[in-house]
């Protein structure tokens, strides 16, 4: 085998091309993104970013010598369009083919669309890549932006709601759950972040069905309830979750459903292309069904988990999801997956504005969230994994 493509340039391909060479691999690398930058970070993105005086810089994944030092091929502003799997190559667009003997699909996923009136006004934001948050923050600190809506209450929500907020900003959240974070966090940690968010003045709306955004001329200037109620805003945010970005494997009938389904060892339906990060779609240590899972941890859990399968090497250590979210001052962190508990113990902390909760199913221990207690991480890592 020598060569091997990927397609995307996020935090999974670069890890992915780091640990290939780390686990022997000195065939050709190639790295094909359609952004027009050097991969950067995401997580800032809705969080100092939106808040920080000067137009900050993105966050490098890795240093600009990065692709010199591993040898890596990277092109950056070119979407492939399709893979020809018979063939064994992918076609970017303008036609060009690049062959591969392993593919890895690291592409990635995409905000959620809303279907509603209005939804392409001016100042309507999603919020996944460096131009949408630019966008975002130069709305947020212009001086007319004064009222902020925000469509749902999940962590992406809550981090702009957040940052809103801390610029002084009248923010209004809308929920179609009855809770916030309702899909990564029990009652109990979402109720604690809830309730802090609103002492700071963001407003919550749960059960609130959005069914319009209001205009004037072309821009935004509010939102309407399925029950008639209206909201003026200046700027509204839609954060209604995100859609792999599967169409490629989709089009190569690749097996796929919500995701690239792939095994243990990341590989799809076909034993020569692997998928990794938010776009895949696997069984996890955590779940005993494919799940695709959005956070760093796990891109770059799977991408050591694929390089090593790539190169037949052993495995990196199983370990339990997690994730972590910067809202109003709370350090929110949360480890393994919030479903099929029966039981939250909370545990004693020393100060009010710290929490933490275990989740069981029956003895076993599935799953713990914190609020501002970094230093407990590795202990309830371990205390999880083992
Ligand atoms: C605003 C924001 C904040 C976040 N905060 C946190 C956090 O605090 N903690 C946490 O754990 N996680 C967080 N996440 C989630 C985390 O960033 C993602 O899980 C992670 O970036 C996924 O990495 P990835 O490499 O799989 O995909 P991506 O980072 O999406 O990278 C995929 C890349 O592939 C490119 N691509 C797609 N299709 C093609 C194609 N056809 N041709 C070429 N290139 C293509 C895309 O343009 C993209 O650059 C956040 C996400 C966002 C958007």
């Amino acid at each position: 085998m020598q060569k091997i493509v990927i397609i995307g340039a996020g935090i999974a391909s670069l890890t992915a091309a780091e640990a290939l060479r780390q686990n022997g691999f000195d065939g050709t690398i190639t790295i094909l993104g359609e952004e027009n930058t050097l991969p950067y970070q995401r997580p800032p993105l809705s969080k100092a970013y939106l808040t920080s005086d000067e137009l900050p810089s993105p966050t490098p994944i890795r240093s600009p010598n990065f692709f010199r030092d591993n040898k890596v091929e990277f092109e950056q502003g070119g979407k492939v369009i399709a893979l020809e799997r018979s063939a064994k190559q992918v076609v970017i667009q303008g036609g060009r083919k690049i062959k591969y003997d392993t593919l890895i699909l690291a592409t990635g996923a995409r905000p959620r669309p809303i279907d509603l009136p209005g939804e392409s006004a001016k100042n309507v934001f999603y919020l996944r890549n460096l131009d949408h948050s630019t966008a975002l923050r130069n709305a947020l600190l212009a001086p007319e932006c004064e009222k902020v809506a925000i469509l749902g209450a999940g962590v992406i929500g809550l981090e702009v709601a957040s940052a809103a907020n801390l610029q002084g900003k009248q923010v209004s959240v809308f929920e179609a759950n009855s809770r916030a974070m309702c899909r990564v966090a029990s009652p109990l940690t979402s109720n604690f972040v809830r309730n802090r968010m609103a002492s700071a003045g963001v407003m919550f709306y749960f059960n609130a069905s959005v069914n319009q955004i209001l205009t004037e001329g072309d821009r935004v200037s509010g939102i309407r309830l399925s029950d008639g109620t209206t909201k003026p805003a200046d700027v509204v945010v839609i954060g209604i979750g995100a859609i792999p970005n599967a169409e490629l494997a989709q089009d190569a009938n690749l097996d796929c459903d919500g995701g690239i389904i792939v095994d243990s060892g990341m590989r799809s339906s076909d034993p020569d292309i692997f998928a990794i990060g938010d776009c895949a779609k696997a069984v996890n240590v955590s779940t005993n069904t494919p799940i695709r899972i959005e956070t760093i941890h796990n891109a770059m859990l799977q991408a050591q988990i694929a390089a090593a399968h790539i190169c037949g090497k052993p495995s990196p250590p199983a370990s339990p999801p997690r994730f972590w979210s910067d809202l109003n001052g709370m350090k929110v962190q949360c480890i393994g997956i919030a479903t099929g508990y029966d039981r939250i113990q909370r545990r004693p902390t020393e100060s009010d504005n710290a929490c933490e909760f275990w989740l069981f199913s029956g003895d076993r221990m599935i799953a713990t969230e914190t609020v501002n207690l970094p230093t407990r991480q590795a202990k309830l890592s371990k205390a999880l994994s083992g």
